[in-house]
């Protein structure tokens, strides 16, 4: 269960059925929360946002006094985010950058681009040789981070849900391009790219301790590599993933032990400027899906309840086969003159309009008497939301879209 905040619950009392379903953020309470993660903190560890944990404009406008810079993952991405936080500083990730993206990222002079193969190195090369650059006292060279798909102990990563790194994947350079990678970028061939520093994102869904572990081995592998080729690698960004627990939304990441393990590597690193670029832990707790039951009906000895709306607007618990919370705010009108479909006993799944048995929302939901009429928000759903849904199928109308400030006293 996640209980609505009073803003959700406030405008969700005003909105009509026809205004179903909405999309609720609340824009305090997502600043409340980054700036308690921005506070635990040290000082010296930069904070990025991984835009495609929620890309809307105004929640990268209200991220902004908390972070230090936006990372993106696509040309989309980065048009989008510069035109929402202009002149923020952006770090460009993903993997398969087409050359059109990164000349594009070029000439709105991106600082930082994590670079995930050789082929994309070279690609970057020959486009910032023919871009302005330094010399004539402009912008600086184009920061590269190399990003590595590093090997890790098993173990920091039993706990993730997404596994990016430690396995075959098709993300970052592999640590035997290491060697290749950094001569390419100081021995003189690519003098127009400025090494700047390693690059991993390697799990999703890890508890702090993890993290921690995590961070420490690419710190390391990273002062190695550094040792190595005797240059300097000036900063390491050891990604995002921090967990978001569905099932036990109260059971949030401690922030405040990973920013005092952070700080312990900082200190150990004085020289090194570490970054962290989370998304789904900064953003989810903001926003919630809220519609109605449209429909209640018993099926072979379960409980359905029917919602208007589905998995297209909110695929996040059928991309994690997870249920996602919610909580039920009871209706006591009923405007017509039939009986109103109820539950007939205590647990409820909670479908969507979808013609797919796919459209689960949350199965089996303590929701004793749940009638038709009543309203149902689904919490976590501030990331990785209506963002991954497939909005088009079966063509339902979109949802509204609400973020709630504050009215300003007079
Ligand atoms: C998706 C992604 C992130 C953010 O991951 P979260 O699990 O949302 O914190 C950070 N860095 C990279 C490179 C990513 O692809």
């Amino acid at each position: 269960m996640t209980n609505p905040t009073p803003a959700v619950h406030d405008r969700l009392a005003t909105l009509t059925d026809t205004e179903l379903p909405a999309y609720l953020y609340d824009m305090t309470a997502l600043r409340e929360h980054a700036a308690a993660v921005r506070a635990a903190l040290p000082e010296r560890v930069e904070l990025y946002y991984a835009a495609k944990a929620n890309p809307e404009a105004e929640i990268l406008a209200a991220l902004g006094p908390y972070v230090d810079g936006y990372e993106v993952s696509s040309g989309g991405e980065l048009a989008h985010v510069a035109k929402a936080v202009p002149g923020r500083p952006l770090a460009f990730s993903g993997p398969g950058k087409t050359p059109a993206e990164l000349a594009h990222a070029l000439e709105l002079g991106v600082e930082r681009f994590h670079v995930e193969s050789l082929h994309e190195l070279h690609v970057l090369a020959a486009l910032a040789a023919r871009t302005p650059s330094d010399a004539a006292g402009g912008a600086p060279r184009p920061g590269v981070l190399l990003r590595f798909n590093l090997p890790l102990a098993a173990a920091s990563l039993e706990g993730s849900s997404l596994a990016m790194g430690g396995r075959p994947t098709p993300f970052g350079l592999d640590p035997a391009e290491a060697d290749t990678a950094v001569r390419l970028l100081t021995d003189g061939t690519y003098p127009q790219l400025r090494l700047l520093g390693v690059h991993a994102h390697l799990a999703s869904g890890l508890d702090a301790p993890e993290q921690l572990a995590v961070a420490e081995s690419i710190v390391t592998w990273a002062a190695d590599l550094a040792g190595r080729h005797r240059v300097r690698i000036a900063e390491v960004n050891v990604g995002g993933g921090m967990s978001v627990d569905y099932a036990a939304p109260e059971r949030r990441f401690d922030w405040t032990s990973y920013g005092a393990g952070l700080a312990r590597l900082a200190d150990a690193h004085p020289d090194l400027t570490l970054r962290i670029e989370p998304g789904r832990a900064l953003t989810a707790y903001c926003g919630w899906y809220a519609t109605e039951v449209l429909d209640v009906k018993r099926s072979h000895g379960e409980e359905f309840a029917v919602v208007r709306g589905g998995t297209h607007h909110m695929r996040t618990p059928a991309t994690k086969g997870h249920d996602q919370p919610c909580t039920v705010v009871p209706v006591s009108e009923w405007p017509h003159p039939w009986p109103r479909p109820a539950a007939a006993t205590e647990r409820v799944t909670l479908t969507g309009q979808l013609c797919t048995p796919k459209d689960l929302l949350s199965r089996d939901v303590p929701a004793p008497g749940l009638r038709a009429g009543d309203r149902v928000a689904f919490g976590l759903a501030g990331a990785y939301a209506w963002n991954i849904s497939h909005h088009d199928f079966l063509m339902h109308p979109r949802p509204g879209f609400h973020f709630l400030t504050p009215e300003p006293t007079a």
